[in-house]
């Protein structure tokens, strides 16, 4: 056997057990589960999170729940419950509050810890911070006016950020980033993923610097990229 062959042998061989590493992307779906007045507006969410992406086990999105929002990996529900459009009202303290908006960050958020869940994605840093970043990187690049919806998302962290009076041991070794990180974050890639339409974001007040948004279009671009990348056999379109 020529020393070509073993190698293409070996690169084969190598593709196999990678194959074989790779849960099946059948699609078991995404669905709510209500016992009483279904809320439409999360129902849309979820339908269009369906649409998008194929989960190897099926989800459920509970509504009536005292808890969240959260996901419980033993039973692949993820929790979104009333009492949540209730806070984001509060912190807006606003009629028009954008309750559709931060559920819809939230629950994409949520699905991130699904799907590094169910297919056992690499993860190279806090999956907290994982998930945020697929949330904003899924409504910038498939949804319609996703810049605006992921906005209201980070202002809900600010808003959330404004509580604190002083920070406790307990904020630092959080799972979480802080909620005014989580806001900053989410303004860079906003930013990052068109800086001519967004450049109103860099400002003085509540804005990015210009120091920090100098590097924000290129760590959308990786996160995109990253993101987008190890989704592509999950992915519908
Ligand atoms: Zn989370």
């Amino acid at each position: 056997m020529s020393p070509f062959l073993l190698f293409g042998g070996v690169l084969l061989a190598v593709a196999t057990v990678a194959g074989a590493d790779t849960p099946v992307p059948i699609d078991a779906g995404i669905k709510t589960h209500y016992s009483q007045s279904p809320d439409a507006l999360l129902q849309e969410q979820v339908a269009f999170l369906d649409n998008l992406l194929r989960f190897v086990k099926p989800v459920s999105v509970l509504h009536e729940v005292d808890d969240g929002p959260l996901f419980d990996p033993d039973t692949q529900e993820i929790w979104m419950p009333v009492s949540f459009s209730d806070s984001i009202k509060e912190y807006f303290d606003d009629a028009n509050a954008p309750v559709a908006d931060v559920y819809f960050h939230t629950l994409m958020h949520e699905v991130g810890h699904v799907l590094l869940n169910q297919y056992s994605l690499p993860l190279l840093a806090r999956e907290e911070d994982a998930a945020d970043a697929l949330a904003t990187v899924l409504l910038l690049e498939y949804v319609d006016d996703g810049a605006r919806i992921a906005l209201n998302a980070a202002n809900m962290f600010g808003y959330e950020s404004e509580q604190y009076e002083w920070f406790e041991e307990s904020d630092f070794w959080s799972e979480h980033s802080l909620k005014i990180q989580r806001y900053y974050i989410t303004l860079c890639h906003v930013y990052g993923s068109d800086p001519d339409t967004h450049s109103d974001i860099v400002n003085d007040e509540y804005g990015l610097s210009e120091e920090r948004a100098a590097s924000c279009e290129q760590e959308y671009m990786r996160i995109r990229s990253g993101w987008l990348g190890v989704l592509k056999p999950y992915l519908k379109r």
